[in-house]
Parts: C-alpha cells; structure tokens; sequence
C-alpha cells in the first residue's frame, strides 16, 4: 500500500486496512502532539485514494473487515471525497462491517447533519474523537482548537447522526497544576459526551513539541506516575456514561485495564487501587510508547 510518511490509528483498528486520504491533520496546533509535524496538511487526490481501495481490493479485499480512513482528522474531508470512497470500500470490500477515522470537534460541527446522515448513511460508522480534557483552561492551554461545550455539542450530533463514538482523553494533559480539575472536569465531559467507547492515554513530553519547550523552561510539569494514575483514578470513580467499553491498553499508559463502565467500575477501581499501593507492577518507562 502507497502511504505518505507515519500512519497513526487507534489500537482497536490494528487489523484495519488504512487508506491515507487525508495527508496530515488539518489543525495540527495541539501542543503535545508531534504525529504529524513533518507534513504540510492537504486533501489527498481523490484519484489516488481511489486506486488504493482498488490496489486492496485486488491484493486482500475478501479479507478486510474494517477500513480507517486516514490521516489525523480526515473526517474534514468534503463529501465530494467521503461518498465515493464510503462506495467504493462497500464495493471492493464485501465483509466490511466498519469504517473510521479520527475527527476533531470542528470537524463534526462543520458537516450539516444532513451530510452527517449521508456519511453515516455510506457506510462510516465510527469517529474517534480526542477532547483529551474537559477542563477548558486546560483545552485551551493544549490548543486543542475546541471547547468542552464544542465537544458536547459534536457527540451530540454525531449520534443523532447514527455514528458510535469513542472518545479519547490524555492523563497529565493539564500538568500539575491543574491535574485536579483536568481530572474532574474530564470526567464530567465523559459523562456528558456519553460514547460507546472511552479510552484514556497517558502524555509525553515529545522533544521539539510546544509542550517540551514549556516542560523545558519549567511552565509546565507532568505529574508523576502516582499522580497520573490518581487522574485515571477520578474519571473512573466520576464518570457515568450510560454503557462504555473502557479501555487502557494504548502502549502509552503504565497500567492496562479494561471493561464496561459503568458496569465494571469497581473492579476496575480495585485494580487501581491495587496498583497505586505497589501491589500490581506497572509497564516500564522503556516498554512505552506513543
Ligand atoms: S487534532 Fe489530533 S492529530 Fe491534530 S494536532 Fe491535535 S492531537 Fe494531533
């Protein structure tokens, strides 16, 4: 397969096939995040995008089950590349049960809902959307170029659009200083948000980001280890989505955990509990990724 410098997805689409048709992220702003630095964003040849889900086809396309639709936030695609891509994935693919991609909360409130119902309509079934925090100080400390009402507002409407939605947020985004209200305020938007899908990733302070220049000239401050799971700790404890498959098992994080919330809670907090008291061990700073 033909791709343009790193390709990122979330761990559950591990066994996807992924089509760049989008090269970078259109915001490409957050201040930790150093995915797609090295790339100038732009909407990728419709043409070309094409040919891949032929050369798929061709090479494994009785295969494929699930396609994620690349790069950083490539629901901003217009509809003029969506729909034929959505149709010719449903073609060439005809064990597909799911289609993804990352989205940003501007990307979701920049559809109509009727072109939301027609992406939906096409086959694209799932956004991963990224708030990271709920606490607009922190949000907007990251640059994550939304707020916490703009991400409610995004949910709301993708699931009024039919879309299942799997939200991602970062422990340590809001350094220590706000560590507490990130957490709070976090679990609120959770709850708020209510997706089907919860994950929570740990941050890194990647050299040459925004963050590491702070983190360099001592603006800002990781909490430690205990203070990290301490924030996972809350958002467990406070969020109430209705039922959310809750996961941990991005290579980020120092402690993998898994299951429904609010179901499992908990066992989950047990498990927790468990290893902040030195009883579970911990992934190793080397066995961690990004
Ligand atoms: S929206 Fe996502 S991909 Fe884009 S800069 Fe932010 S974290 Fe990185």
């Amino acid at each position: 397969m033909r791709y343009e410098g790193r390709v990122f997805r979330p761990p559950s689409e591990h066994d996807a096939y992924i089509l760049q048709a989008t090269i970078g992220c259109s915001h490409n702003h957050c201040t930790y995040c150093d995915m797609y630095r090295d790339k100038r964003f732009r909407v990728r040849e419709l043409g070309a995008s094409l040919e891949d889900l032929q050369l798929a086809t061709r090479a494994a396309g009785s295969r494929i089950e699930k396609l994620f639709v690349a790069d950083g936030d490539a629901l901003v695609l217009p509809l003029d590349h969506w729909l034929p891509i959505l149709a010719g994935a449903r073609e060439g693919f005809p064990r597909l049960r799911r289609i993804s991609c990352y989205a940003t909360a501007r990307n979701v409130l920049d559809k109509s809902d009727a072109e939301l119902a027609q992406l939906r309509a096409g086959g694209l079934t799932r956004l991963y959307l990224g708030p990271e925090s709920g606490d607009d100080v922190v949000l907007r400390r990251i640059a994550k170029g939304g707020s916490a009402a703009d991400h409610i507002e995004a949910a709301r409407r993708a699931h009024a659009a039919g879309f299942e939605t799997s939200v991602i947020v970062l422990l340590g985004a809001g350094g220590l200083e706000r560590s507490q209200e990130h957490a709070q305020h976090t679990a609120a938007l959770v709850t708020a948000m209510d997706p089907a899908y919860f994950a929570a990733l740990t941050l890194t302070v990647v050299p040459g980001t925004p963050i590491a220049r702070l983190a360099e000239t001592g603006r800002f401050e990781l909490p430690d280890v205990a203070g990290l799971l301490g924030e996972l700790r809350t958002i467990i404890d406070c969020a109430r989505p209705t039922d959310a498959v809750f996961r941990t098992n991005h290579a980020s994080n120092y402690l993998p955990l898994g299951g429904r919330l609010p179901a499992d809670r908990v066992r989950i907090l047990r498990t927790l509990d468990a290893a902040l008291a030195g009883a579970i061990p911990l992934r190793p700073e080397s066995a961690r990724g990004l």
